[in-house]
């Protein structure tokens, strides 16, 4: 199938859009990005490419990276991840702490801060270099060298991260979190400040739609790894608007602060699409709005 007139008929009604979200601002850095951003990249199960807008422009990729993270620390301490990480959504919004202290710091899930800050503790216990081999890790995954993390925005994130930090000193008043907070924070505010474009995201997240192989078919996730990855992603990729997002979009997916969403179709393409304008529960308006055209028109989704 043909997909370039159907994402450029998708950019150009997003064009046209007036309510476009707020673009996030607790986090200072990203507050400098304008909303008139789009762009949309998918890669099929052949490699063909097709893209509109700002496909090839890098932004903070954000809590996109938590899937990024899950993945490595899953190859690497394989099923007893979940011992201190749960596999339930949360249906609370992804800073969310009461449910921490009431679940004995047990996250609910990866994909909120507080499970992404014990998956962190998990490679900082396990990488040698932790931050170089979290990059490293994506670089070949995206089979591009030139990824990098974005120092300023890490910053602003450390200077302003209150709410994480009292998440991670939970954590560890419950014994689950091995490392010094401080460390650990570190290395999940580097993991969020990674910037990449839609094209780089779109080719990093094939590894999901491949069985494990990434776009030059080597392996880094077994098959069972991937549908639970994926299981994930589909239950817990979009906070208190997973449900939302299965019902109009239909695939597994995971959105970040920085307007980026990525998600996969098993089998059939990875996509990736950004737009820097966030609806109330924190996921790019246009976004979603792009993906649920995507998917109905093209009758491509899990359902
Ligand atoms: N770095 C952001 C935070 O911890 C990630 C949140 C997100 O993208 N949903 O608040």
């Amino acid at each position: 199938m043909d997909l370039q007139p159907i994402l450029n008929a998708i950019a150009d009604d997003c064009s046209k859009e007036k309510e476009r979200g707020v673009v996030a601002s607790y986090i200072p850095e990203l507050a400098k990005v304008s909303d008139e951003k789009f762009g949309m990249f998918v890669l099929d199960a052949q490699q063909n490419e097709y893209f509109v807008g700002d496909a090839h422009e890098r932004f903070s990729i954000q809590s996109v990276s938590k899937v990024l993270a899950l993945a490595q620390a899953f190859g690497i301490v394989g099923r007893s991840l979940w011992k201190r990480v749960g596999v339930e959504p949360s249906g609370n919004p992804f800073n969310f702490l009461s449910l921490l202290e009431q679940e004995n710091g047990i996250p609910r899930n990866p994909f909120i801060n507080a499970g992404a800050i014990v998956v962190s503790d998990v490679l900082l216990s396990t990488l040698k270099d932790p931050k170089q081999d979290f990059l490293a890790y994506i670089r070949e995954l995206a089979n591009d060298q030139s990824i990098v993390y974005d120092n300023i925005v890490a910053k602003s994130e450390k200077d302003t991260g209150s709410r994480n930090r009292a998440t991670a000193y939970l954590l560890k008043s419950f014994g689950n979190l091995e490392n010094d907070v401080e460390e650990v924070l570190d290395l999940y505010f580097h993991q969020c400040s990674v910037s990449m474009s839609c094209e780089q995201l779109a080719k990093t997240f094939f590894v999901f739609a491949n069985r494990g192989y990434c776009t030059r078919r080597n392996k880094y996730l077994n098959i069972n790894q991937v549908k639970r990855i994926n299981a994930l992603m589909l239950t817990c990729g979009f906070y208190d608007e997973a449900g939302e997002f299965a019902f109009e979009v239909g695939l597994p997916g995971k959105s970040g602060v920085g307007g980026g969403i990525a998600a996969v179709l098993p089998q059939q393409y990875s996509i990736a699409v950004w737009s820097p304008g966030l609806n109330k529960k924190g996921n790019s308006k246009l976004g979603l709005n792009a993906l649920e055209a995507f998917t109905t028109q093209t009758n491509l989704s899990i359902f």
